[in-house]
């Protein structure tokens, strides 16, 4: 399992690369929640997502042990951070993409100089292509989040939490498939035990949901949560079981909560964020979490947002 000194480690390797990002703060936002909430904005990360902690973690540390080449296989912000990275660290990167990705995220990874390779239709198509390609030039595949390094970045929100609202009460993270919340949880939970940690999934994408219900891992079938970043059919291998021991509770949220989410964020704090990105905050502002008076930190995770589909994004 990832611990705290490795989570340390990742933050002094990437902290020269990725922005420290701001907390926000919304008055209108207390208000209505009844609660001190602390905004921490991945959004205005490098890239547009914390998905660069963990990528530049673990890219950076591949090119030290030697690879000459990184691939991965994601259309999303994951392939986004992985291209940036090994661009910034001089490797080239190869991003394998379904045959029907969208227009707008293949041109943000070209945007970075990650070559693209169009492969099939599933995650199950993808993933052994971008391995096959790493293998074949001696390079590294780097997956989204079931990896030691990448858990160890995305933990770094922690940190960096912890400094900026030292007596948090509470942290509402959303959840796909678990680095996020994981690499949180193996930080926060070290330093201060008592910090509630709360994750947050789609009522349409429930399998970390079902899986600690369950307590073994529970795949779902195909999703179409407008939150595209928690599609995942099911929690990692290694993500899991840090959830099991150290998550407080887990939070569905409707499509609606998200979408209402989405704007409150859009209006009232000027922000765009993701629906991804809205999924931590619809849990709170839907008053789900049931907290009254309580220091909150709700993690913004992603502001990517294609903005011609913005309108699909808005309650009705
Ligand atoms: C990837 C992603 C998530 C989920 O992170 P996991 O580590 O897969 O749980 C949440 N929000 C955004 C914006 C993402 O890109």
């Amino acid at each position: 399992m990832v611990n705290l000194d490795e989570v340390k480690a990742a933050k002094q390797q990437i902290s020269d690369l990725i922005h420290r990002t701001p907390v926000l703060t919304s008055g209108l936002l207390n208000e209505r929640t009844g609660n001190e909430i602390y905004l921490k904005a991945e959004h205005l990360q490098k890239t547009g997502s914390f998905k660069i902690r963990g990528a530049t973690n673990a890219v950076k540390r591949s090119i030290e042990e030697g690879a000459q080449f990184i691939t991965a296989a994601s259309s999303g912000n994951h392939g986004q951070a992985v291209a940036y990275i090994a661009d910034q660290l001089g490797v080239p990167a190869t991003i394998v993409v379904p045959e029907d990705a969208n227009r707008a995220k293949v041109a943000a990874i070209e945007a970075y100089n990650g070559k693209i390779v169009y492969c099939g239709l599933t995650s199950a198509d993808r993933i052994p292509k971008a391995k096959q390609l790493a293998e074949e030039n001696g390079g590294v595949y780097i997956p989204p989040y079931d990896h030691p390094l990448v858990i160890a970045g995305q933990g770094t929100i922690g940190l960096e939490l912890l400094e900026q609202v030292p007596d948090i009460e509470i942290i509402v993270v959303p959840v796909g498939g678990g680095g996020l919340i994981s690499g949180i949880l193996t930080a926060v939970k070290e330093i201060h035990p008592a910090i509630r940690v709360v994750g947050v999934e789609p009522e349409t994408a429930n399998d970390t949901y079902l899986s600690l219900a369950n307590k073994q891992i529970t795949a779902i079938s195909g999703t179409t949560t407008i939150a595209d970043g928690l599609r995942t059919s099911q929690p990692g291998q290694l993500t899991f079981p840090i959830l099991q021991e150290l998550l407080d509770d887990l939070v569905l949220v409707s499509e609606d909560e998200i979408k209402e989410a989405f704007q409150f964020t859009l209006e009232r704090t000027k922000q765009l964020i993701e629906p991804s990105g809205a999924t931590a905050l619809a849990a709170e502002l839907s008053g789900k979490l049931e907290t009254r008076g309580k220091k909150i930190g709700v993690i913004l995770s992603g502001g990517n947002v294609d903005l011609k589909q913005m309108d699909q994004f808005l309650p009705e």
